[in-house]
């Protein structure tokens, strides 16, 4: 039988090294628990970065997959499919938006979110050619495109793969000032996590979306949110922007779009803004599929119809009170909302991770200090109570 260590160096053998993960290899998922080559069972506390907000190979999306792939998988956009429709349609129903743009990766929906805002800037603001300024915030992740990168201000994002694309500034989160300060005549959205997750579960004040929405309205901005992470009901609610009883410009959307089944993301805003993009002016060979289409709206039935959001509310509420029960003078802060919790360590969380795996518990460090707490939103208390157990062993004194 091969091991986890026959694997991990076959794996090194070919793969380039763009990754630092758990020594795990993981073969088969189901629900909450995964299992690795050797036959040992898991805990997913990461959930792919929350894009298995369903679980592992749910039934439902899996079935609509499987009979998808056996009728039609691509047509390109060259021609019309009878499947996307309805993806959008359900995608604008659920979100209240009049339009949705289909794309496949996160980052690829953040760059066209980017592109919508700087045409409308253009065309409907009427900005001067080629100056429109987009503000982000400091410890932001949108993803790994150069573009992307470009305006991270984590120094290994960026390093060595410069020059950059201009046209933004970034200014500190969970700042209204410095978003009032930073805009001028040339701006033409503010791009902001509802939470930051990679940036470690930084979880603003109350109201602070509600006044960057009151901000961009003043000045004529776009307010974009990336619910990448935050979004389809990871925070306890269906969108972590209904906390603040607002709604964006532009919401982008990915991960759990397809329950971790294939890449499928988008875009969603009103006609006024999306009508700027013209045929010709954007594209995807893959985006809005029939394949994608069919996975992303068993995806989005099974966080409707499972409640998804309102569970992760109530074991989310639940799970950080105990976890908050747990003394240990090494433990800085437990933070988050709904199933999105971060434990800040003053020390590095690695070793932590590794031990927690070593219990059967996979989570991931973020930001060095770090232990992101993010499963699959179908998880019950009893799932829940035997991580537990095992944090306390971990992290517990
Ligand atoms: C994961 C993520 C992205 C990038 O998505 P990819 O599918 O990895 O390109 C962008 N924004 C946020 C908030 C994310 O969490």
């Amino acid at each position: 039988m091969k091991t986890n260590k026959d694997y991990i160096e076959f794996t090194d053998r070919f793969s380039a090294q763009n990754y630092h993960p758990l020594p795990v290899v993981l073969t088969r998922g189901k629900g909450v628990w995964v299992w690795d080559v050797e036959g040992k069972k898991y805990l997913d506390m990461l959930s792919g970065y929350s894009a298995l907000n369903q679980g592992h190979c749910h039934p439902r999306i899996a079935r609509a997959m499987n009979e998808q792939a056996k009728r039609l998988t691509l047509t390109s956009r060259a021609f019309h499919n009878d499947t996307m429709a309805p993806f959008l349609e359900k995608i604008c129903t659920l979100t209240g938006f009049e339009k949705a743009l289909p794309m496949n990766a996160g980052a690829e929906a953040v760059e066209t979110a980017i592109k919508v805002a700087r045409k409308w800037g253009y065309t409907k603001k009427k900005i001067k050619d080629n100056t429109a300024e987009i503000i982000v915030c400091e410890n932001n992740f949108h993803g790994r495109t150069t573009t992307v990168v470009g305006f991270s201000s984590e120094a290994q994002y960026r390093a060595g793969f410069g020059p950059f694309t201009p046209g933004f500034k970034i200014i500190p989160y969970d700042d209204t000032h410095a978003l009032e300060k930073a805009v001028n005549k040339n701006t033409v959205a503010f791009m902001v996590e509802p939470i930051q997750g990679e940036g470690g579960v930084i979880v603003p004040h109350d109201g602070y979306l509600r006044q960057c929405r009151d901000i961009c309205r003043r000045h004529n901005i776009l307010l974009v949110l990336d619910e990448i992470q935050t979004g389809l009901g990871r925070t306890g609610r269906l969108f972590a922007y209904e906390y603040e009883d607002i709604r964006p410009d532009i919401l982008i959307i990915g991960k759990a779009l397809s329950g971790g089944f294939y890449p499928v993301s988008a875009i969603a805003c009103d006609d006024a803004i999306m009508s700027v993009i013209k045929p010709g002016d954007h594209g995807s060979t893959f985006g809005g599929n029939p394949l994608a289409s069919r996975i992303g709206m068993a995806a989005l039935d099974v966080i409707v119809e499972e409640n998804l959001a309102r569970r992760a509310f109530e074991t989310g509420e639940w799970f950080m009170a105990e976890l908050r029960k747990i003394n240990n003078p090494r433990i800085c802060e437990v933070r988050g909302k709904g199933l999105l919790i971060g434990i800040e360590l003053n020390e590095k969380a690695r070793p932590y991770c590794e031990e927690l795996m070593a219990l059967g518990v996979l989570a991931k460090e973020t930001h060095d200090m770090v232990v992101r707490f993010a499963p699959p939103l179908v998880i019950g208390r009893k799932e829940l109570q035997w991580a537990l157990e095992r944090i306390h062993r971990v992290l517990g004194v």
